[in-house]
């Protein structure tokens, strides 16, 4: 009996240890303790011993119930504390780790140009006003001396809704719809989405977004408008720069410029960047045109004004060393951070 007991308290141990959860240690348990168990089989068994040894087997039977017991048990107790720290190991939260982290927006380069240049013109004392991007071709060209024949009025060269509307080729009839409202003084910027049948290229965009500036007040000159454009420039890309006006046609400005400011990239000395002329164009800008005074019922021998457009993709585009305009509008957000 000793023996067999032994080798039964063995084999259990082997059994036991290859356990890893709770349902197999039940098969193990009742392959030893129950009711068809290997220890039901060894008391059933008593009748085949001698009687003078019964009492002794059936005590022998009793102590390997209570060590196979004992084992389970110890199995038991085992399992369920690993199992409970198994449980806490997946509920278990580090109080010290970082917190999940926010994706956060940022500012388009576009609008960031576009707050900057409304900063920089409120502060010396301009009003931001709005335009329709939807405009009626009196606003868009007739007011601003662009007669019917101008080919800028080509029903191919702009994006004509129907007849009476059209997406504005440029922020300048927020001047006049300003102009029909206020009377002079008057210092207003406006910015805003343009439209133009551009191919789409490197410089070149099929909707683009100007920001406007328009002065009027008595005894304006070219003077004034050199010193506005100037501390814009100063203010966008550096105390250093210098601006330059050459002489240029636009319909609604009489003289108008073309303004170009010394090269952000080798100071004005020549580069790629400036083609080695030492400067950049930036923006057209001009005295307000009489025919366009006239047209809003100001009288031009009383009043003068002085009005800008500039580019808000080729300030950014320059300000940020950007090649290709089309980046600022892929969205990829690797670009934008
Ligand atoms: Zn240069």
């Amino acid at each position: 009996m000793i023996q067999e007991k032994d080798r039964i308290i063995r084999e259990l141990n082997d059994e036991i240890t290859k356990i890893k959860d709770i349902q197999e240690l039940q098969n193990v348990k009742a392959k030893y303790t129950g009711k068809k168990g290997i220890l039901t089989a060894l008391m059933k068994n008593i009748s085949s011993v001698e009687p003078e040894n019964r009492k002794n087997y059936g005590m022998e039977v009793n102590s390997l119930k209570e060590e196979i017991e004992n084992i389970i048990n110890e199995k038991t107790e085992e399992i369920k504390k690993s199992e409970k720290e198994k449980q806490e190991m997946k509920n278990w939260v580090d109080v010290t780790a970082d917190g999940a982290k926010k994706i956060s927006g940022r500012e388009h380069l576009i609008m960031k140009v576009m707050r900057e240049s409304f900063e920089i013109f409120t502060n010396l004392g301009f009003t931001v006003v709005e335009g329709n991007e939807i405009e009626e071709p009196w606003f868009n060209f007739d007011a601003l001396n662009t007669p019917k024949w101008h080919p800028a009025r080509d029903m191919q060269d702009t994006f004509y809704i129907d007849e009476e509307h059209l997406l504005r080729t440029h922020t300048s009839a927020v001047q006049i719809r300003t102009m029909m409202k206020h009377q002079p003084p008057i210092a207003v910027v406006s910015s805003g989405r343009t439209y133009r049948k551009d191919e789409i290229d490197a410089t070149h965009s099929a909707m683009f977004h100007q920001f406007e500036g328009l002065y009027i007040d008595k005894n304006v000159n070219v003077g004034h408008l050199k010193k506005f454009l100037e501390i814009y420039a100063q203010k966008m890309f550096g105390s250093n720069l210098k601006v330059l006006l050459r002489p240029s046609f636009f319909p609604f400005v009489e003289p108008g410029f073309e303004v170009d400011v010394s090269c952000i990239s080798c100071g004005g000395k020549g580069c790629s960047v400036c083609k080695n002329t030492g400067w950049i164009e930036v923006l057209g800008a001009g005295l307000v045109h009489p025919n366009v005074l006239r047209n809003v019922g100001f009288d031009p021998e009383k009043w003068q004004g002085l009005a800008f457009g500039i580019g808000i993709e080729r300030i950014a585009m320059l300000k940020y060393g950007i090649s290709n305009m089309r980046e600022l509008f892929k969205n990829d957000i690797r670009f934008i951070e």
